[in-house]
C-alpha cells in the first residue's frame, strides 16, 4: 500500500491523547473473567485475547444515551501494557502522503483521510455524514468520552457515545501478533476501515437493530460482518482517491488474512478453549473473509453489505 506523495493530509481529526493514569495493572476484573492485566507471556496472552472478544460485545452494541459500554468490565488498568507502548506522537507533523509512506503513524492519518473522502461522498451515506469520526491514539489506557475507561488489551474500538475510534498502536505488536497476524500498513488500514464501518453504522442508525449480542447468528455478528463489508467497500474504492496511490493484490490478501485472524472460531481455537459458536460476537474467520470480499464486490451500494437481510451469514450472496 502506497500513498500519493504529494497528497496534503488533514490531521485535524487524529490526535494522540497520551497514556492513561496507569493504575495497578489490574486488567479486566469485571464479571466472571479471571483475566490478568498487561501483556506478558503465558496465561496473560489468553486473557488478553479473550478480552478483545468480550470488549467488542459491549462496545459496539452500546451507544444510545451517551455510551452504553459496560464499564463494569473494566477495572484498574494497563500499567504493564503501557510499558511496552511507543512514545506519544504529534500527528500534526504528518503533512503529506510522502510522510505517510515513511511513517506508520502518518499512514494512519492518510488512511483516515481516505476513509472520510470515500464515505462523505458515498451516495447512501452522504446526507447523514455528520459528524466526522475522530481518532484518538492512546498508550496503555484511556478515558473515553462516552464509553468509560479502556486499556490496550481490548484492541481498537469504536465508541458510539463520542463517535471516536480508539486505538493503541501497540495492539498490532502484541495481541494481534500473538494471533499470528501480520502487521502491515494495509492490515492496519483494514482495522481502521472496520472501525470506521461502525461509525457509518452509527450515522445510519444501524446499531439500534442490535438486539442479540452473542451467537453465530446474532445481531452482534451481523453488525461486525457488515463493518468488515464496509471496510471492503472502502478498499475497493480507495486507490486513486488522491490519498491512496495503490493497493496491491498482496495488500488485499493480507487484509483478508487479517479478517481471518480475528474470526471468533480462529481466536477461540488459538486460545485453546475450542470454537463455541454460541459465544460468537464477530463471526467466523470464513465469514469475516467472505464479507470483506463482498464489500469489495459491492460496488457503491451498501445494500450488498446488508448482513441483517442475509438468510445465510456464511454466504453474502444470500442478501435479500
Ligand atoms: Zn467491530
Amino acid at each position: 500500500m502506497r500513498f500519493n506523495p504529494t497528497a496534503r493530509l488533514d490531521t485535524s481529526r487524529t490526535r494522540d491523547v497520551g497514556g492513561g493514569s496507569g493504575g495497578t495493572g489490574g486488567g479486566l476484573g469485571g464479571g466472571s473473567l479471571p483475566i490478568p492485566g498487561g501483556i506478558k507471556a503465558g496465561g496473560g496472552v489468553v486473557g488478553i485475547i479473550i478480552a478483545v472478544v468480550i470488549y467488542f460485545v459491549s462496545t459496539q452494541v452500546g451507544g444510545s444515551g451517551g455510551g452504553g459500554l459496560d464499564t463494569s468490565a473494566f477495572t484498574g488498568g494497563g500499567t504493564q501494557a503501557a510499558g511496552l507502548n511507543g512514545q506519544s506522537f504529534d500527528y500534526s507533523q504528518c503533512q503529506t502522503g510522502d510522510d505517510a509512506n515513511n511513517n506508520e503513524n502518518c499512514a494512519l492519518v492518510a488512511v483516515e483521510n481516505s476513509l472520510t473522502e470515500y464515505w462523505q461522498d458515498q451516495p447512501q451515506v452522504k446526507g447523514s455524514f455528520e459528524p466526522e469520526a475522530a481518532i484518538e491514539v492512546f498508550h496503555g489506557s484511556v478515558s473515553t468520552g462516552g464509553c468509560g475507561n479502556a486499556t490496550t488489551d481490548v484492541g481498537p474500538f469504536y465508541c458510539p457515545g463520542d463517535q471516536t475510534i480508539y486505538l493503541d498502536t501497540a495492539f498490532y505488536d502484541t495481541v494481534f501478533k500473538q494471533l499470528g497476524g501480520q502487521d502491515t500498513t494495509f492490515v492496519r488500514a483494514y482495522v481502521i476501515a472496520h472501525e470506521y464501518g461502525h461509525h457509518i453504522q452509527d450515522l445510519l442508525g444501524t446499531m439500534s437493530k442490535v438486539k442479540t449480542q452473542q451467537g453465530a447468528n446474532s445481531d452482534s455478528v451481523k453488525l461486525e460482518l457488515q463493518a468488515d463489508c464496509y471496510a471492503g467497500m472502502w478498499a475497493a474504492h480507495a486507490e486513486g482517491d488522491g490519498f491512496v496511490e495503490d493497493i496491491t493484490d498482496q495488500d488485499i490478501s493480507e487484509g483478508i488474512g487479517a479478517a481471518h485472524d480475528v474470526g471468533d472460531d480462529y481466536i477461540q481455537n488459538t486460545v485453546g478453549s475450542g470454537s463455541n459458536p454460541e459465544s460468537w460476537t464477530h463471526g467466523s474467520s470464513a465469514e469475516r473473509e467472505a464479507w470483506f470480499k463482498a464489500g469489495m464486490n459491492a460496488g457503491d451500494d451498501i445494500a450488498g453489505c446488508d448482513t441483517f437481510s442475509a438468510s445465510d451469514l456464511t454466504d453474502p450472496s444470500s442478501v435479500a
